[in-house]
């Protein structure tokens, strides 16, 4: 039996709609600053995505495309800058940066309470203690999309393929928050098929096409595609092969339309908390 599409562009629509409602209800003031260094194609169209929701939730948008070959000085002059701008309720700089620029160091300038991608190192360790005002966008948007399918995450097992801090990880630790029995693969598991097939939810995060395949999978388990990967013909693949696992799982996320749309509608939500925040 085919498995159920979960679709993350109408479940990402409805969180933005609340995020647009609650503003326009509460009259808040609510502002974004996306900051791109370079002009890396993918990166433009991430910035130009998150510029056209924060338009359609009522967020106003900052944006500041800086030239690659900015100093690194001037990028953390102008994260200062933000943090001290009242207008601003949240600060994204758009990763990866050029190479000679330590992304470290720029997001550890970032102030923790404008730190919308949660990825300061003060919301990392809050995360890991489950007391947390931002939750990382990609996995805060995976645990929208397995909610949506109505499956109980509490006593399941639950596989994160990928170990990376912005998404491996942080997923990782919200599955446990929500009870789950977590396990974490990454490069050097031995025998990941079969540590995969224990998964009643599996979440692919290792951004290698096609990486996934039916035989890895449970039979009805939720499938969470995380991965991007842009193809030679320069359409997008997620990390699952979509064609056989959709066969065999209950649930799954397609790419493009799954995970995508989300990690912007979690950014929409959490500069509405950050706005909140620091209104207080
Ligand atoms: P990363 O390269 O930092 O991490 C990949 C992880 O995969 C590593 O932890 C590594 O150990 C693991 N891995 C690599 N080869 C493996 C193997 N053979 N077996 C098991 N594990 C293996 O990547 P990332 O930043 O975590 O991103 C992962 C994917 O998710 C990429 O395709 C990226 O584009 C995508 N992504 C999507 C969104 C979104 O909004 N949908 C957001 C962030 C990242």
């Amino acid at each position: 039996m085919a498995a159920k599409i979960i679709d993350g562009k109408t479940i990402s629509a409805a969180v933005k709609e609340q995020v647009r409602a609650e503003i326009e209800r509460d009259r808040i003031k609510a502002g974004l600053a996306v900051v791109i260094v370079g002009d890396d194609p993918a990166s433009r169209v991430y910035v130009n995505n998150k510029k056209k929701a924060c338009e359609l939730c009522g967020i106003q948008s900052f944006e500041y495309a800086l030239p690659a070959e900015t100093s690194e000085e001037q990028l953390l002059e102008l994260v200062d800058t933000l943090n001290s701008d009242d207008k601003v309720n949240g600060i994204l700089v758009q990763l990866p940066l050029p190479k000679h620029l330590d992304e470290k160091k720029v997001i550890e300038r970032i102030s923790p309470l404008k730190d919308v991608d949660a990825f300061h190192e003060m919301n990392v360790g809050k995360i890991m203690i489950g007391n947390y005002a931002f939750l990382p966008c990609t996995p805060a948007g995976c645990m929208e999309l397995i909610r949506s399918t109505g499956v109980d995450i509490a006593g399941k097992e639950c596989v994160v393929i990928g170990r990376s801090n912005i998404v491996g990880k942080p997923m990782a630790m919200l599955l446990l928050h929500a009870n789950g029995t977590v396990t974490v693969c990454h490069s050097k598991t031995h025998d990941l098929p079969e540590v995969c097939r224990r998964a009643d939810i599996l979440i692919a995060a290792v951004g290698k096409p096609n990486f996934v395949t039916a035989d890895m999978v449970k039979p009805g388990a939720v499938v969470i595609d995380v991965g991007i990967n842009r193809m030679e013909n320069g359409k997008l693949c997620g990390d699952v092969k979509f064609d056989e696992v959709s066969e065999k799982a209950g649930f799954i996320t397609p790419v493009p339309g799954g995970v995508g749309p989300m990690t912007i509608a979690m950014l929409m939500r959490n500069t509405l908390t950050a706005a909140k925040i620091q209104a207080k």
